[in-house]
């Protein structure tokens, strides 16, 4: 894809609790159409950089742009200007089918059929499946069915594929590929499994101890020998 302006832009963010400073000036820049991976140590940041560009975290100092303007105020706020977020753990109302929970995800009107057919692209079970008897990382792959026909200009993913399977990893990571194209948005993704990263990502950057230790094209960043140390770390 041709290299365009950021859609999403963050500029010296700073999150602390208390005295922990969970972020510190982070920078990120999220292509247009394309996808950001994020990686870092467990407790580097990750999910807190999520939070607080999603609108979590009315403390986060600094700037978080959507398509070239502001992007402030509550959560409910950021996602009508087109920002959606998955959760680490999945929150799922009792008692619907698959399709129920879409529509309710989504917010939005949707046909059955367009349901029907990002479901398969996503190789999720049935519409008409009871979510109580699907898996926790399908699951969690229906949510992010959801959030896409919401048709959002952004989907933040705070590890997707933490639920699923490792050897569904591989096919995860090629659906997830085309999605950009597929469903006219960006990504930011955050995951643990640096093989998914390496299938998915153009662009990464890496998180420690709530800084930017790396940012660049994957080949680069994941060859970083001060990359590879904090990982060794863990
Ligand atoms: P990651 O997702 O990379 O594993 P987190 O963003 O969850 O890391 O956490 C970053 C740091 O902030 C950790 O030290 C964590 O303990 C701390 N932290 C996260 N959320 C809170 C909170 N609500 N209150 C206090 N400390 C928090
Ligand atoms: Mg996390």
């Amino acid at each position: 894809p041709p290299p365009g302006p950021p859609v999403l832009v963050v500029r010296d963010l700073s999150v602390r609790f208390g005295q922990v400073a969970a972020l510190s000036s982070v920078d990120i820049a999220v292509p247009e159409h394309g996808i950001l991976g994020v990686i870092g140590p467990n407790g580097a940041g990750k999910s807190t950089l999520v939070d607080a560009i999603s609108g979590f975290l009315p403390q986060a100092q600094g700037e978080v742009e959507l398509g070239g303007g502001p992007l402030t105020g509550p959560p409910t706020r950021r996602a009508r200007s087109g920002l959606r977020r998955t959760f680490q753990q999945d929150r799922v109302p009792p008692g619907l089918t698959v399709e129920a929970y879409v529509r309710f995800v989504a917010r939005r009107r949707l046909a059955t059929r367009e349901i029907a057919d990002a479901l398969e692209f996503f190789g999720c079970p049935p519409a008409r499946t009871p979510l109580s008897r699907v898996d926790v990382g399908a699951r969690r792959l229906v949510e992010v069915v959801g959030h896409l026909l919401a048709r959002p200009r952004i989907l933040l993913l705070d590890e997707p594929a933490a639920g699923l399977p490792h050897e569904e990893h591989v096919a995860f990571g090629e659906r997830l590929r085309r999605v950009p194209a597929r469903f006219g948005v960006s990504l930011l993704l955050i995951e643990h499994d640096l093989d998914l990263v390496r299938s998915v990502c153009d662009t990464i950057t890496v998180l420690d101890f709530g800084q930017v230790l790396a940012t660049g094209p994957q080949a680069e960043v994941l060859a970083d020998p001060a990359v590879l140390k904090a990982y060794m770390g863990e």
